[in-house]
């Protein structure tokens, strides 16, 4: 299943969530299924090697609590 970064259009919440083809994820904040999908966050499971944070990947901003660099982002 691939992990896809979303952004509620109604709280503006960011979270990540596997979907399954079919599935309509929704926030987990508010419950509203109105998500823009980030398509730069996540590459592929890195096989070893490198630990960039999750921000990095989104320009240096809008990573959410579970992100080992939030403290530092944005
Ligand atoms: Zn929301």
């Amino acid at each position: 299943m691939p992990l896809y970064a979303y952004s509620c259009n109604s709280c503006d919440k960011e979270f990540e969530t596997l979907v399954r083809s079919g599935d309509t994820p929704a926030c987990p904040a508010c419950g509203s299924v109105e998500l823009t999908r980030q398509l730069s966050l996540i590459a592929k499971p890195a096989s070893g090697g490198e630990a960039e944070p999750a921000c990095a990947a989104l320009g240096g901003g809008g990573c959410g609590a579970s992100c080992p660099a939030f403290a530092d982002c944005g």
